[in-house]
Protein backbone atom coordinates (compact mmCIF):
# COMPACT_ATOMS: atom_id res chain seq x y z
CA UNK A 1 0.00 0.00 0.00
CA UNK A 2 1.69 3.47 -1.01
CA UNK A 3 2.13 5.81 2.20
CA UNK A 4 0.09 8.77 2.27
CA UNK A 5 0.78 12.15 3.98
CA UNK A 6 0.00 12.69 7.84
CA UNK A 7 -2.29 15.87 8.51
CA UNK A 8 -1.28 18.62 10.82
CA UNK A 9 -3.10 21.44 12.36
CA UNK A 10 -1.81 24.22 12.90
CA UNK A 11 -3.01 23.88 17.01
CA UNK A 12 -1.26 20.87 17.03
CA UNK A 13 2.34 23.05 15.38
CA UNK A 14 1.76 24.98 18.08
CA UNK A 15 1.52 22.86 20.69
CA UNK A 16 4.84 21.32 19.66
CA UNK A 17 6.68 25.04 19.12
CA UNK A 18 5.22 25.44 22.99
CA UNK A 19 6.59 22.32 24.24
CA UNK A 20 9.93 22.92 22.86
CA UNK A 21 10.36 26.04 24.07
CA UNK A 22 9.13 25.34 27.89
CA UNK A 23 11.17 22.03 27.75
CA UNK A 24 14.65 23.61 26.51
CA UNK A 25 14.11 27.31 27.94
CA UNK A 26 16.13 27.06 31.00
CA UNK A 27 18.57 24.66 29.25
CA UNK A 28 22.45 25.51 29.04
CA UNK A 29 25.23 24.22 26.81
CA UNK A 30 27.14 25.76 24.21
CA UNK A 31 28.97 29.20 23.87
CA UNK A 32 28.52 32.38 22.15
CA UNK A 33 30.78 32.79 18.93
CA UNK A 34 33.83 34.87 20.27
CA UNK A 35 35.87 35.01 17.18
CA UNK A 36 33.59 38.38 16.24
CA UNK A 37 34.09 40.23 19.21
CA UNK A 38 30.37 41.73 19.57
CA UNK A 39 28.66 37.87 19.27
CA UNK A 40 30.34 36.97 23.04
CA UNK A 41 28.22 40.02 24.47
CA UNK A 42 24.86 38.93 23.50
CA UNK A 43 22.62 37.78 26.23
CA UNK A 44 23.20 33.78 26.09
CA UNK A 45 19.38 33.32 27.45
CA UNK A 46 17.63 34.72 24.49
CA UNK A 47 15.56 32.32 22.73
CA UNK A 48 12.93 31.70 20.33
CA UNK A 49 10.83 29.57 18.21
CA UNK A 50 8.81 30.42 14.92
CA UNK A 51 7.08 28.45 12.13
CA UNK A 52 5.18 30.20 8.92
CA UNK A 53 2.76 28.00 7.64
CA UNK A 54 2.52 27.99 4.00
CA UNK A 55 -1.23 30.10 4.22
CA UNK A 56 0.76 33.14 6.46
CA UNK A 57 -0.38 31.68 9.63
CA UNK A 58 3.11 32.35 12.43
CA UNK A 59 2.99 29.75 15.40
CA UNK A 60 5.77 31.47 17.95
CA UNK A 61 7.12 30.87 21.30
CA UNK A 62 9.68 33.32 23.48
CA UNK A 63 12.37 35.86 22.04
CA UNK A 64 11.19 35.98 18.84
CA UNK A 65 11.09 39.83 17.67
CA UNK A 66 14.58 40.16 19.06
CA UNK A 67 17.02 41.19 16.41
CA UNK A 68 20.28 39.23 16.39
CA UNK A 69 22.95 39.26 13.64
CA UNK A 70 21.87 37.43 10.50
CA UNK A 71 25.60 35.93 10.02
CA UNK A 72 25.59 32.94 7.52
CA UNK A 73 22.13 32.74 7.32
CA UNK A 74 22.46 35.44 4.78
CA UNK A 75 24.45 32.78 2.44
CA UNK A 76 20.84 31.89 1.42
CA UNK A 77 19.22 34.59 0.47
CA UNK A 78 21.84 35.87 -1.71
CA UNK A 79 21.91 32.53 -2.95
CA UNK A 80 19.05 32.81 -4.35
CA UNK A 81 19.54 36.60 -5.59
CA UNK A 82 22.22 34.65 -7.40
CA UNK A 83 20.37 32.46 -8.98
CA UNK A 84 17.42 35.41 -9.89
CA UNK A 85 20.65 36.97 -11.11
CA UNK A 86 21.95 34.99 -13.18
CA UNK A 87 19.62 31.79 -13.25
CA UNK A 88 20.33 28.41 -11.48
CA UNK A 89 22.83 26.57 -14.36
CA UNK A 90 25.34 29.17 -14.26
CA UNK A 91 25.77 29.40 -10.28
CA UNK A 92 26.56 26.09 -10.35
CA UNK A 93 28.80 27.04 -12.79
CA UNK A 94 30.43 29.91 -11.46
CA UNK A 95 30.21 28.95 -7.56
CA UNK A 96 28.92 25.50 -7.30
CA UNK A 97 27.23 22.95 -4.96
CA UNK A 98 30.20 21.34 -3.16
CA UNK A 99 29.34 20.35 0.14
CA UNK A 100 32.96 20.49 1.51
CA UNK A 101 32.52 18.71 4.54
CA UNK A 102 34.54 21.47 6.67
CA UNK A 103 33.92 24.66 8.59
CA UNK A 104 32.39 27.40 7.03
CA UNK A 105 35.66 29.73 6.74
CA UNK A 106 37.71 26.77 6.31
CA UNK A 107 40.83 27.93 3.89
CA UNK A 108 41.49 23.90 3.09
CA UNK A 109 38.83 23.27 0.89
CA UNK A 110 39.74 26.53 -1.38
CA UNK A 111 43.42 24.77 -1.58
CA UNK A 112 41.90 21.26 -2.46
CA UNK A 113 38.91 22.79 -4.60
CA UNK A 114 41.39 25.38 -6.38
CA UNK A 115 39.17 26.89 -9.52
CA UNK A 116 36.60 24.07 -9.39
CA UNK A 117 33.46 24.87 -7.42
CA UNK A 118 32.52 25.11 -3.83
CA UNK A 119 29.01 26.10 -2.44
CA UNK A 120 26.97 29.47 -1.97
CA UNK A 121 26.69 28.15 2.05
CA UNK A 122 30.21 27.60 3.00
CA UNK A 123 32.49 31.61 3.32
CA UNK A 124 34.65 31.32 0.29
CA UNK A 125 31.28 30.41 -1.80
CA UNK A 126 29.19 33.13 -0.28
CA UNK A 127 32.12 36.25 -0.95
CA UNK A 128 31.67 34.47 -4.60
CA UNK A 129 27.74 35.28 -4.42
CA UNK A 130 28.10 38.39 -3.04
CA UNK A 131 31.16 39.72 -6.32
CA UNK A 132 28.29 38.47 -8.58
CA UNK A 133 25.38 40.85 -7.30
CA UNK A 134 24.45 42.88 -10.28
CA UNK A 135 24.11 46.60 -8.95
CA UNK A 136 20.58 48.00 -8.77
CA UNK A 137 21.30 51.69 -9.93
CA UNK A 138 24.37 53.64 -8.92
CA UNK A 139 27.47 52.75 -6.53
CA UNK A 140 25.44 51.68 -3.58
CA UNK A 141 23.55 49.67 -6.05
CA UNK A 142 24.92 45.93 -4.93
CA UNK A 143 24.17 46.53 -1.75
CA UNK A 144 20.11 47.89 -2.14
CA UNK A 145 20.34 44.47 -4.13
CA UNK A 146 21.41 42.34 -1.32
CA UNK A 147 18.47 44.04 0.97
CA UNK A 148 16.12 44.19 -1.03
CA UNK A 149 16.16 40.46 -1.77
CA UNK A 150 15.81 40.05 2.06
CA UNK A 151 13.11 42.02 2.51
CA UNK A 152 11.42 40.24 -0.58
CA UNK A 153 11.95 36.62 1.25
CA UNK A 154 11.30 38.35 4.91
CA UNK A 155 8.60 41.29 4.37
CA UNK A 156 10.69 43.31 6.08
CA UNK A 157 13.45 45.64 5.71
CA UNK A 158 16.45 44.53 7.05
CA UNK A 159 19.53 47.11 9.07
CA UNK A 160 22.83 46.86 9.40
CA UNK A 161 24.11 45.95 13.29
CA UNK A 162 26.79 49.01 13.07
CA UNK A 163 28.61 47.49 16.48
CA UNK A 164 28.44 44.15 14.44
CA UNK A 165 29.58 45.53 11.49
CA UNK A 166 32.77 47.09 13.02
CA UNK A 167 33.25 43.91 14.98
CA UNK A 168 33.07 41.85 12.67
CA UNK A 169 35.35 44.18 9.68
CA UNK A 170 37.88 44.81 12.28
CA UNK A 171 38.72 41.10 12.75
CA UNK A 172 38.23 39.16 9.24
CA UNK A 173 41.66 38.35 8.60
CA UNK A 174 40.56 34.78 7.90
CA UNK A 175 37.83 36.00 4.87
CA UNK A 176 40.31 38.37 3.59
CA UNK A 177 43.01 35.34 3.24
CA UNK A 178 39.48 34.09 1.34
CA UNK A 179 38.77 36.39 -0.99
CA UNK A 180 42.35 36.88 -2.18
CA UNK A 181 42.68 33.15 -2.72
CA UNK A 182 39.29 33.22 -4.70
CA UNK A 183 41.40 36.24 -6.71
CA UNK A 184 44.01 33.95 -7.08
CA UNK A 185 42.01 30.97 -8.77
CA UNK A 186 40.16 33.45 -11.27
CA UNK A 187 36.49 32.23 -8.82
CA UNK A 188 35.84 36.14 -7.83
CA UNK A 189 33.75 38.37 -10.23
CA UNK A 190 34.49 41.74 -8.69
CA UNK A 191 36.96 43.22 -6.56
CA UNK A 192 37.93 41.24 -3.53
CA UNK A 193 37.97 44.04 -1.20
CA UNK A 194 34.41 45.56 -2.36
CA UNK A 195 33.35 41.64 -2.02
CA UNK A 196 34.34 40.70 1.38
CA UNK A 197 32.85 43.71 2.57
CA UNK A 198 29.53 43.41 0.78
CA UNK A 199 29.76 39.57 2.61
CA UNK A 200 31.14 41.21 6.21
CA UNK A 201 27.74 43.67 5.63
CA UNK A 202 25.11 41.46 4.90
CA UNK A 203 26.32 38.55 7.84
CA UNK A 204 26.19 42.25 10.29
CA UNK A 205 22.11 42.26 9.10
CA UNK A 206 19.53 42.37 11.94
CA UNK A 207 16.51 39.93 11.70
CA UNK A 208 14.90 37.94 13.84
CA UNK A 209 13.41 34.47 14.62
CA UNK A 210 9.98 35.43 12.76
CA UNK A 211 11.64 37.26 9.68
CA UNK A 212 13.61 34.18 9.38
CA UNK A 213 10.77 31.96 9.51
CA UNK A 214 9.00 33.65 6.49
CA UNK A 215 11.97 33.40 4.91
CA UNK A 216 11.70 30.22 5.32
CA UNK A 217 8.24 29.14 4.34
CA UNK A 218 8.94 31.36 1.46
CA UNK A 219 11.34 28.85 0.06
CA UNK A 220 9.18 25.92 1.39
CA UNK A 221 6.42 27.49 -0.18
CA UNK A 222 8.35 27.43 -3.99
CA UNK A 223 9.36 31.19 -3.90
CA UNK A 224 6.13 32.75 -3.09
CA UNK A 225 6.17 34.70 0.42
CA UNK A 226 2.91 33.45 1.74
CA UNK A 227 2.34 36.41 4.60
CA UNK A 228 3.23 39.46 1.75
CA UNK A 229 1.21 37.23 -0.73
CA UNK A 230 4.27 38.18 -3.41
CA UNK A 231 6.03 35.48 -5.96
CA UNK A 232 9.57 36.44 -5.21
CA UNK A 233 11.52 33.99 -6.75
CA UNK A 234 11.24 31.15 -9.85
CA UNK A 235 9.48 28.10 -8.11
CA UNK A 236 12.70 26.36 -10.10
CA UNK A 237 14.78 27.65 -7.75
CA UNK A 238 13.32 26.61 -4.54
CA UNK A 239 14.63 22.67 -4.90
CA UNK A 240 18.33 24.13 -5.62
CA UNK A 241 18.49 26.56 -2.83
CA UNK A 242 16.73 23.36 -0.77
CA UNK A 243 19.75 21.04 -1.95
CA UNK A 244 22.14 23.40 -1.05
CA UNK A 245 20.77 23.65 2.03
CA UNK A 246 20.46 19.96 2.93
CA UNK A 247 23.95 19.68 1.93
CA UNK A 248 25.88 22.14 3.80
CA UNK A 249 23.46 24.00 6.07
CA UNK A 250 25.62 22.64 9.20
CA UNK A 251 29.07 22.85 7.42
CA UNK A 252 31.02 19.92 8.72
CA UNK A 253 28.24 18.65 11.23
CA UNK A 254 25.83 18.53 8.71
CA UNK A 255 25.25 14.65 8.04
CA UNK A 256 24.43 14.69 11.67
CA UNK A 257 21.92 17.26 11.46
CA UNK A 258 20.21 15.56 8.99
CA UNK A 259 20.51 11.90 10.41
CA UNK A 260 19.13 13.01 13.79
CA UNK A 261 16.60 15.89 12.69
CA UNK A 262 14.82 15.04 9.23
CA UNK A 263 15.04 18.18 7.99
CA UNK A 264 17.37 20.71 5.64
CA UNK A 265 18.24 23.73 7.67
CA UNK A 266 20.95 26.17 7.60
CA UNK A 267 23.05 28.00 10.51
CA UNK A 268 24.65 31.29 11.73
CA UNK A 269 26.88 32.42 14.14
CA UNK A 270 24.82 34.74 15.66
CA UNK A 271 22.66 31.75 17.06
CA UNK A 272 19.96 31.60 14.00
CA UNK A 273 18.84 28.49 12.48
CA UNK A 274 16.55 28.23 9.23
CA UNK A 275 14.45 25.01 8.65
CA UNK A 276 12.68 24.02 5.04
CA UNK A 277 9.91 21.72 4.70
CA UNK A 278 9.33 21.59 1.27
CA UNK A 279 5.16 22.35 0.50
CA UNK A 280 4.89 22.51 4.36
CA UNK A 281 6.18 24.83 6.59
CA UNK A 282 9.35 26.89 7.62
CA UNK A 283 10.77 27.39 10.95
CA UNK A 284 13.22 29.61 12.76
CA UNK A 285 15.25 29.19 16.00
CA UNK A 286 17.20 31.76 17.36
CA UNK A 287 19.31 31.09 21.05
CA UNK A 288 23.24 32.14 20.84
CA UNK A 289 25.66 29.44 22.47
CA UNK A 290 27.02 27.33 19.89
CA UNK A 291 28.44 23.80 19.70
CA UNK A 292 31.89 23.73 17.88
CA UNK A 293 31.27 23.83 14.28
CA UNK A 294 28.98 26.96 15.42
CA UNK A 295 25.76 25.91 15.14
CA UNK A 296 23.01 27.07 17.72
CA UNK A 297 23.08 24.43 20.65
CA UNK A 298 19.35 25.27 21.53
CA UNK A 299 18.04 26.18 18.23
CA UNK A 300 19.19 22.83 16.87
CA UNK A 301 17.69 20.78 19.66
CA UNK A 302 14.34 22.69 19.58
CA UNK A 303 13.54 22.13 15.84
CA UNK A 304 14.74 18.22 16.60
CA UNK A 305 12.23 18.27 19.34
CA UNK A 306 9.14 19.40 17.44
CA UNK A 307 9.98 17.16 14.21
CA UNK A 308 9.50 14.74 16.06
CA UNK A 309 6.95 15.79 18.33
CA UNK A 310 4.79 16.15 15.06
CA UNK A 311 6.50 12.93 13.83
CA UNK A 312 7.76 14.52 10.72
CA UNK A 313 10.91 13.90 8.26
CA UNK A 314 11.58 14.70 5.01
CA UNK A 315 13.21 11.51 3.95
CA UNK A 316 10.02 9.39 4.94
CA UNK A 317 7.20 9.34 2.23
CA UNK A 318 4.90 8.51 5.47
CA UNK A 319 6.53 11.20 7.34
CA UNK A 320 5.84 14.52 5.39
CA UNK A 321 2.71 16.09 6.21
CA UNK A 322 -0.47 18.02 4.46
CA UNK A 323 -0.96 21.22 6.84
CA UNK A 324 -4.22 22.39 7.63
CA UNK A 325 -3.64 25.52 7.69
CA UNK A 326 -7.05 26.76 8.18
CA UNK A 327 -7.16 27.76 11.60
CA UNK A 328 -8.09 31.18 13.41
CA UNK A 329 -5.60 33.41 14.36
CA UNK A 330 -6.51 32.91 17.91
CA UNK A 331 -5.84 29.72 17.74
CA UNK A 332 -2.53 29.72 16.33
N1 LIG B 1 30.40 36.35 9.30
C1 LIG B 1 30.76 35.06 9.81
C2 LIG B 1 32.08 34.64 9.23
O1 LIG B 1 32.35 34.89 8.09
C3 LIG B 1 29.69 34.07 9.47
C4 LIG B 1 29.99 32.65 9.88
C5 LIG B 1 28.79 31.84 10.23
O2 LIG B 1 27.73 32.35 10.60
N2 LIG B 1 28.95 30.54 10.22
O3 LIG B 1 32.88 34.06 9.88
Amino acid sequence: MAASHKSITAAEIKAAVDHAYESLKDTTGGKNADYIPYLASVDPTLFGISVCLLDGTVISAGDVDHTFGIESVSKVPTAILAMREYGAVDVLEKVGADATGLPFNSIMALLLEKDRPSSPLVNAGAIAACSLVEPIGDADGKWRAITTNIAELTGHEPAVIEELYRSESATDFNNRSIAWLLKDYGRIYDDPNLSLDLYTRQCSLGTTAHQLAIMAATIANDGFNPVTNKQVFDPDFAPKITSLITTVGFYERTDDWLYKSGIPAKSGVGGGVLGIMPGMFGIAAFSPPLDEAGNSVKAQAAIRQIMQELGLNIFAASRLCVCQCATPASEA
